[in-house]
Parts: structure tokens; sequence; C-alpha cells
């Protein structure tokens, strides 16, 4: 700290070609570099103006619009500036250099957004979902983003933690009167305050939990031989929500492994029909590598054909899956079985008789699964929580909670709350260590 942050540039815009590209440039007082991209011309602060850019030789690079943010109003808090050319790969590199050759460096990923935390223009939670934003693969994914980048999420915080700030002060303001003490915490109602903080914590770390559900989505293996309906399923389960699914960005589409949308809920899939004996090198580290991820599983689903049951091939595959992870055998096909859809739970298992072919039971099956993934059906409000809101969440409720059994001893519980406190205020960034903030940067794309 104490150092000028100097300036910093980046292509805004996604790789590849589009209509339009943005380089963007951060620093304190661009008011002179504007204007020399301007050539010569201060832009009116936030107005796009149509212009010429060139390079450090005079040549044309492009035309454009030029933006000019004068600091506090842009989105790191400092002076930005924006350039906007055509969104082709070599323009933009041309628009990056010439902001280079001003004196501008390359952006380190998270750069802008970590500035813009550092300038108080958003918290950590904020700047944490932008890049849950960028990288929602659903439609709920990205509105529940959008909730915490509003300050939903961290206005509920913040609540409880103003709740909590007061009631720190009226037990340290007790703790130099120890003779009233007891009195004193009853007027209060300090009691009651704790409960409902901690009642308050634990709804906070309810619709979180939920939010988290969103965002990692449910890992179902799915086994089943060929012909057995393992597409037809998917497709009924998926429903209309099948069009609009895409990969999680960044990783490369496997051949093994499908993601599908159950109520909003990313439905990981791999399918051990493509876990074939093989000689083939790469193949094989597919396979082993999807053998892996298979031991984390929330769900196994097995599917057998209505008519003819488990078969011998089945019980080969079954040998090699955890023993541990909740399961479901889906008795497809029962219109050709001619058999009623049914739901049979055991303690060991689950059975589900459907028709992936005409629909018939497939409720039964989503709303069995969402059951077994925790997920509740009102939950319209919930927060695109990280693990590690989670775990501030869960440690904030639980020093509450031994708070609350101290009750007569007051300093220790002036040091639960205290410790509650801190763990809240992990969350929005207020005591974040450095070292976690360099990391939560870090995995931003360059550019935000
Ligand atoms: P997969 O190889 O396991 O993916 O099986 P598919 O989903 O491709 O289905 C194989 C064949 O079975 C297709 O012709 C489907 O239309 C048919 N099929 C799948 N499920 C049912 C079902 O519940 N009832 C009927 N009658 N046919 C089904
Ligand atoms: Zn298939």
């Amino acid at each position: 700290m104490g150092r000028r942050p100097d300036i910093i540039t980046a292509v805004a815009t996604a790789p590849g070609r589009g209509g339009v590209g943005i380089v963007r440039i951060s620093g304190p007082d661009l008011s002179s570099l504007a204007a020399t991209l301007g050539n010569g011309k201060l832009p009116p602060p936030r107005q796009a103006i149509f212009g010429s850019f060139h390079d450090s030789d005079g040549r044309l690079i492009d035309e454009g619009l030029l933006l000019y943010f004068p600091a506090p109003h842009s989105f790191t808090g400092e002076d930005v500036i924006e350039m906007q050319g055509h969104g082709g790969p070599v323009v933009m590199q041309l628009l990056l250099a010439r902001a280079l050759s001003l004196g501008a460096r390359l952006a380190e990923p998270g750069e802008f957004t970590q500035r813009a935390f550092l300038n108080d223009k958003m918290d950590l939670a904020q700047a944490e979902a932008v890049a849950d934003l960028i990288e929602a693969s659903t439609v709920a994914a990205a509105r529940s983003a959008v909730r915490s980048l509003s300050g939903v999420f961290s206005d509920a915080i913040g609540d409880v933690r103003d709740q909590l700030i007061d009631l720190r002060m009226l037990v340290e303001a007790t703790l130099d009167f120890p003779e009233e003490e007891i009195d004193f915490l009853a007027a209060a109602r300090a009691v009651e305050r704790m409960q409902a903080i901690a009642a308050a914590l634990r709804d906070i770390l309810d619709r979180a939990e939920q939010g988290a559900l969103l965002r990692q989505g449910l890992h179902v293996v799915l086994v089943g031989q060929p012909n057995v309906g393992k597409s037809s399923l998917l497709n009924q389960l998926a429903g209309h929500e099948r069009a609009i699914v895409t990969d999680i960005a960044g990783t490369t589409r496997d051949a093994l492994k499908e993601t599908i949308q159950l109520a909003g809920i990313p439905l990981h899939i791999i399918d051990t029909a493509g876990l074939r004996d093989t000689g083939d090198t790469v193949e094989r580290i597919g396979i082993e590598r999807t053998w892996k991820e298979i031991e984390d599983a929330d769900v196994i689903v097995r599917i057998v054909d209505a008519r003819h049951g488990i078969t011998s091939e089945d019980e080969g595959i079954d040998a090699r899956l955890p023993s541990g992870v909740p399961r479901i055998t889906v008795e497809n096909k029962c219109d050709l079985a001619q058999l009623d859809t049914q739901l049979t739970e055991t303690d060991q298992s689950t059975r589900i008789r459907l028709s992936a072919k005409t629909g018939d039971g497939i409720t039964l099956l989503r709303e069995h699964l969402l059951k077994l993934a925790g997920w509740h059906p009102h939950s319209e409000d919930v927060f695109f929580a990280r693990k590690r809101h989670l775990g501030a969440l869960s440690s904030a409720l639980a020093h509450v909670e031994t708070a609350l059994e101290q009750n007569q001893a007051l300093e220790l519980m002036a040091e639960e709350l205290r410790q509650s406190h801190d763990a809240l205020g992990e969350i929005t960034g207020e005591f974040t260590p450095d070292d976690l903030l360099g990391e939560i940067f870090s995995r931003f794309c360059i550019g935000k």
C-alpha cells in the first residue's frame, strides 16, 4: 500500500471476432492520455465520442468510440478509458499496443475488479459475483450472481453484522460493570437478540447452501447398458431446459460427460457406457480420470429395462462403483412392460419405474433427485455462495451458538461474539488477509 497505482490495460471483450471489441485502461489521472487518444481533445465525461484511433507512428488503426470515465464514477473508481473498435483480434492487439505505448502495462487477471474492491466500489462478495456472473452456466445461476453483485447478499450479511456490533458493544460495556451484569443483559434482552442473530444466520446459511447447489450442481453417475434408454431419460429430465445448457467455461467437452439442468440446477452426468476397456492411451487417461470423479458422485442412477431387470453386465459395473453414494434404480420402458409407474424406497436404495419415452413417472425421478440434492422448492431468493462463504457463515453461526451457551460467563460470550463478527467480515472483505485476496482475484479472467 501507499504506492501510487500504475496504469493498467487489457482487452475487455472476449477473444475472437465480434461486432465490437473494447480495450479498457484504468489508472490515476488519465486526462492527458484521454486527450491524446481523442486526437487532442479531451472527451466529455461518460459520453461516447466517435473518432479515429492511431498507433504511435500516427497510422490509422480503426474508427470507433472513445469513452472517458473520470474518477470516482467508473468501474474501478479510478479514471477509466474505453476504446471501442471493431471486434477483430488484430484491431484489439493494435489498440492494446497503443495503450501500452502511452505508458500502461498489461493488467493481471481480475485486476480491474480488484481495484474496484480496493477503491470501495464494491465489497469482496460483490467482486466475486462479477466473476460468477461471467462464468454462470445457467439462467438461474446468472440471476443469482447478479443479485449478489447488486449487493443483496452483502446487505443481508451487513444487517446481521450491525446487530452483532450493537450486541458486542452492549456486552463489552457490561464487562466494565461486573456487579450489574446479569440485570443489565436481561434488561437489554441480550439473549433474545443473540437468538435473533443466530436465526438470521441460519436463514442466510440455508439460502447460501441452496445457492451453492446452483453453482456446483449435482454429480450424477449414469449406469446402463446400450439401448436401455439413457439418452431418452436425459432428454426427458432436462425437458425444455436442455436447449440452454452449456459447458462450464474453460473446460473442454468430454465425451463421457454431459450437463443438463433440472429446475435450474446443473446436473453433471457421467455416462459409464463410455467407460469401456481400451488400448488407446489418451482415451484410457480420460477414463481413469472419470473413475476418480465417480468417487465424488452425489448420486448413482442405474437404468435397467423394466422387462429384464438387472443384468450381469450391470452387476459387473456395479462392483466398481463407490458404495457410500445414494442410489436410484430406474426401471425404464414400463410402457412396454405394461407396468404402472411407481416409486419404492428402501434404506439402501430407491427404485423408480417410469417410461423415458412417454415421460410417465419422470416427475417421480425429478423430485427424488431434487430431494437428494437438498433443494427446497421455494428457493427463489438463494445466495450464489462460494465454499468460502459457507465456511465463514457456518463459523459465524457456531460462535453465536456457543455464545448463547455462555450466557453466564460474560467474557467468553464477548469473545465468541467477536469471533462471529470476524467470520462475517471475511465474507465482505473487511478482515480478509491479503493472500486470500490475491488468490480470489487471480482466478478472474484477464480484462475483468
Ligand atoms: P441409450 O442407448 O441407453 O441411450 O438408449 P436410448 O435412449 O437411445 O433408447 C434406445 C431405444 O429405446 C430408442 O429407440 C428409444 O426410443 C427406446 N426407448 C427408450 N426409453 C423407452 C421407453 O421408456 N419406452 C419405450 N417404448 N421405448 C423406449
Ligand atoms: Zn444413447
